[in-house]
């Protein structure tokens, strides 16, 4: 399928290692689908473990000298990739949505969200302050130095298909770190499209370096136990995480991991109705459900619920699903089968033990990869949509009656990544906010990620944070420096 691009160069089969555009070495491919249509976008190159050897030890020479470029030098090539990501804006845009299938108003919006990254860290580079700390001996001083962990491993999701590497390559950089980035094998093309312009920009061969392939146990059996790649950064399920973790504890590799969520979505009776049906709407229903901080378990207080409930459909009444490329579309397909097959049994459980479904429920017409925006009510804890992720368009809406039950729902789960609640009493907002076992709270919000707060999640969604200050810490290590005989 022809892809009309104003920069045809961005639409990339082959990976980039080395500063190079390479094939694999036994010239498989396999072919990206447009998850919208079914239609085939391109074939691309399928590397494997040797390809990923090639990149770790490109990856160990060029962050030799990398480490050693001023601060503000490395700065200013981020800040040219950060230009040119978003001169490219729309082009980049129309490859994921191509690949992805999200909405192109929220493709557009990924890519100014991913290079803020880029833009955030460029600034951080010149700000990895050491300390000297007061003495324990008058013939001697501390000192804190910090510096570049060496060579990073970053395995990304489709779910944003650049965000999603660059929360990871711009602190890596900017710290003085290098990375092989293996993204998934959904959405490469944007991957590749980032590297290009990264080349363009004058990031120097081997400094960053992207391997695309369907083996992801072989490529990332390789990032896992290398023992030049010093720090592995993932964003993935929580399954593949716990392998992955488990992987690096061989060569006692640094990780980031950034799992699954479970997120409640808590309204009180006190709470404004109306900015939380759009604090829900916001957080549900963007990307179709497919994001690991998307509203999970809507609970909403019993005096209100029936209202919440009615306010709530006819506003997802009003959400239009279709192919991300039309105008107007809130809601796109889902990433594949395996998906839709998900949801349509999360729903069906619910169903059957006795929620019901006060708009959707089932496919849409746009396609085989579509499904209708949902809300549920009637749904109870003893329901498997309770306690897994849906990664879809359904809302299924619990009932509580007190503050303390609505506490413990939330924290009723092994995940720990982004929650939300909506009130107006000051007491009541901080005890939540306290009491909340999360990573994040959005209070009387619904979008809460920025490049300049810290994004991650704590019990088994995750450890480490991105973006914000404490971000580029994830890719530097502190050497206390002890100068004696003073
Ligand atoms: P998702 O459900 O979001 O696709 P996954 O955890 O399956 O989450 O995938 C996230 C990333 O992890 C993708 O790039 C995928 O290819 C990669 N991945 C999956 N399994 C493995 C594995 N065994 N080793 C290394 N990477 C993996």
């Amino acid at each position: 399928m022809p892809i009309s691009l104003s920069q045809p160069s961005l639409l990339k089969s082959q990976s980039y290692i080395n500063g190079l555009w390479v094939s694999a070495s036994d010239k498989q491919t396999f072919p990206v689908n447009n998850p919208s249509t079914g239609e085939h976008i391109i074939d691309v190159d399928d590397l494997g473990e040797i390809e990923t050897i090639q990149a770790v030890e490109a990856a160990e020479k060029a962050q030799k000298l990398w480490q050693k470029r001023l601060p503000k030098e490395r700065a200013l090539l981020l800040r040219r990739w950060n230009q040119l990501i978003l001169e490219n804006q729309d082009d980049l845009a129309r490859i994921m949505t191509l690949e992805q299938g999200k909405p192109l108003a929220e493709a557009k919006g990924e890519v100014a969200y991913g290079a803020s990254f880029i833009d955030w860290f460029a600034d951080e580079a010149r700000r990895l302050n050491g300390d000297v700390i007061p003495t324990f001996a008058n013939d001697k001083r501390v000192l804190t130095i910090k510096q570049a962990i060496g060579v990073v491993a970053a395995i990304t999701p489709w779910n944003f298909p650049i965000a999603m590497i660059t929360r990871k390559a711009g602190p890596a950089l900017a710290a003085g770190c290098s990375i092989v980035i293996k993204p998934s094998d959904e959405t490469p093309l944007s991957a590749l499209a980032l590297a290009e312009l990264a080349h363009q920009a004058g990031i120097p061969a081997g400094v960053l370096n992207v391997v695309v392939g369907r083996n992801a146990k072989a490529i990332g059996g390789v990032l896992t136990s290398h023992p030049t790649v010093r720090k592995l950064s993932f964003t993935g399920s929580t399954p593949v995480g716990k392998l992955l973790l488990s992987q690096c504890a061989n060569t006692v590799k640094r990780t980031s991991m950034e799992l699954g969520g479970n997120a409640p979505f808590i309204v009180f009776d006190d709470a404004d109705l109306d900015a939380a049906i759009e604090g829900a709407i916001a957080s549900k229903y963007r990307n179709a459900g497919q994001t690991c901080v998307c509203a999970n378990r809507l609970l909403i207080q019993e005096e209100i619920y029936d209202e919440f409930a009615e306010k709530l459909v006819k506003r997802v009444s009003e959400l239009k699903v279709g192919d991300g490329l039309t105008d107007g579309v809130n809601i796109g397909p889902l990433i594949n089968s395996a998906a839709i097959n998900k949801v349509n049994e999360l729903v069906k459980d619910a169903l059957e033990k006795g929620a019901k479904a006060l708009i959707g429920g089932k496919g849409n017409d746009s396609g085989k990869q579509f499904y209708e925006p949902t809300v549920l009510t009637n749904v109870t804890a003893d329901m498997d949509i309770f306690s897994n992720e849906i990664f879809g368009p359904v809302a299924p809406l619990f009932k509580f009656s007190t503050e303390e039950e609505a506490i413990a729902m939330a924290n009723d789960t092994p995940f720990g990544l982004a929650s939300y609640f909506y009130s107006k009493d000051m007491s009541r907002i901080w005890r939540v906010s306290e009491a909340l076992e999360y990573g994040m709270v959005g209070m009387n919000e619904g979008i809460i990620s920025t490049e300049v707060a810290p994004f991650g999640g704590i019990k088994e969604s995750g450890s480490g944070r991105e973006g914000s200050s404490y971000g580029i810490d994830e890719y530097t290590e502190i050497k206390y420096i002890c100068m004696g005989g003073l």
